[in-house]
């Protein structure tokens, strides 16, 4: 099958389903010209880049959690500025948003860049399973709640000298005073707050209100590491493809035997 035929079936498949269910990774959002590396990463990084030897965001971020707090926030407010509260540089969402806007669609991503919101997804058909960098919580964190981050990401970006953000503008917990970090899920400190419960009860909703109809699973640019739809669960969500009409398309996979094959079971 030719791409253009691929494309042309795709579209119809589309058209044809009752509902279609997005699953999402980090490659629709590379697709979108969210690159890591290269003169992205140049433009914005270098001084990082000379004296740590970091040569990617992806890993420079994990360098950065480890410098002293002044540093580390003049790293990750940049890194959040560009990669969160900046449009990617190519239309790509957009246009996904075109094909099925009409439809009745949910989407479920382990992207936590808000692309989906800034191309004109609704966010009631939205579940971002792995957070936002938009969001701050608390490292410990002793309570299950979530802070809008823009304003003091802008401060922390407009206020910085050399790499180095002032001592005042680091983060600190309202409750316990300790430090704050990125709402990521990474391990068990990850807080899924309300409104993260509120996008689980929608999509396990909206599954529950689509049951015996023709569905479309499409997952779209997912690797090894977040696979959204296709596996047995991602967080506490798993997907229901006993459905006999259920159709499951992929697209910019990065393929693995272990899900080939249970998708083939
Ligand atoms: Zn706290």
């Amino acid at each position: 099958m030719t791409y253009e035929q691929k494309i042309t079936l795709l579209k119809e498949k589309i058209r044809s389903a009752d509902a279609v269910i997005l699953g999402a990774g980090a490659g629709l959002s590379t697709a979108a010209g969210f690159i890591y590396s290269g003169e992205r990463f140049d433009r914005h990084f270098s001084d990082f880049s000379a004296i740590y030897g970091i040569k990617d965001m992806y890993t420079g971020g994990f360098v950065a959690m480890k410098l002293p707090p002044e540093e580390m926030w003049a790293y990750w407010s940049r890194f959040i500025h560009i990669n969160r509260y900046t449009d990617p540089p190519k239309d790509t969402y957009q246009r996904l948003f075109a094909l099925i806007k009409d439809k009745d669609y949910f989407v479920l991503t382990t992207n936590v860049d808000h692309c989906f919101q800034k191309a004109g997804f609704d966010k009631h058909r939205l579940f971002y399973t792995q957070g936002d960098y938009g969001l701050f919580q608390c490292s410990v964190p002793c309570h299950q709640k979530t802070y809008d981050n823009k304003e003091i990401v802008d401060r922390m970006l407009s206020e910085q000298k050399g790499m180095k953000i002032p001592a005042a503008l680091i983060p600190t917990c309202p409750v316990c005073g300790k430090p704050m970090t990125l709402n990521l899920r990474s391990d068990n400190t990850f807080v899924e707050d309300e409104g993260w419960h509120t996008a689980a009860q929608r999509y396990n909703e909206f599954l529950r209100r689509h049951e015996g109809l023709n569905l479309l699973f499409l997952e779209i640019g997912v690797g090894y590491n977040t696979p959204v739809l296709c596996t047995a669960s991602t967080g506490n969500i798993k997907i229901h493809t006993k459905q006999q009409s259920t159709e499951i398309l992929l697209l910019n996979y990065q393929f693995n035997n272990h899900v080939s094959e249970r998708r083939a079971a």
